[in-house]
């Protein structure tokens, strides 16, 4: 009777990330987090309809934007929205999701310029569970 945790897919090697590439982190991690949990693996931006591989967004001003400055707030919303779905569905109250991106960062976000520049903040869909009370940590707070 594991708990049900969600995991951002790119973390376990799913290439949904932007580039069409992931974020896969180290094996022994994930043997270890499958062996206590039962991993529900995610893309919020998959989810809400954004193809792969797409442009790398920000948010600016409370909307998020591509590079070349279309407006996917609405993809991004709709993401978010579905993820608190799975979540409450399978009773998930854990979450571990992708540091710094504009869906899962839980501490920090980039600053909208396309700089590289990290800034406090949260991505919509780890904004949206934490506001449902449920933990978002990222990869590197294993
Ligand atoms: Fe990974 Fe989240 Fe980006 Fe999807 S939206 S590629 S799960 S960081």
């Amino acid at each position: 009777n594991k708990d049900n945790i969600l995991i951002s897919a790119c973390l376990l090697g799913e290439n949904c990330k932007y580039s069409g590439g992931n974020n896969k982190i180290n094996d022994t991690i994930i043997d270890e987090l499958r062996e206590k949990f039962n991993l529900i693996m995610v893309c919020p931006e998959q989810l809400g309809g954004l193809m792969t591989p797409r442009e790398p967004c920000e948010i600016k001003n409370g909307k998020v934007l591509t590079k070349s400055g279309d407006d996917v707030t609405k993809e991004f919303e709709l993401g978010a929205l579905e993820i608190l779905r799975i979540a409450k569905e399978n009773n998930v109250r854990f979450a571990i999701l992708k540091a710094n991106s504009p869906s899962c960062g839980n501490n920090e976000i980039y600053d909208g310029n396309f700089s590289g520049t990290l800034i406090k903040g949260k991505g919509i869909t780890a904004s949206i569970l934490k506001e449902n009370n449920i933990k978002v940590i990222n990869e590197n707070e294993l």
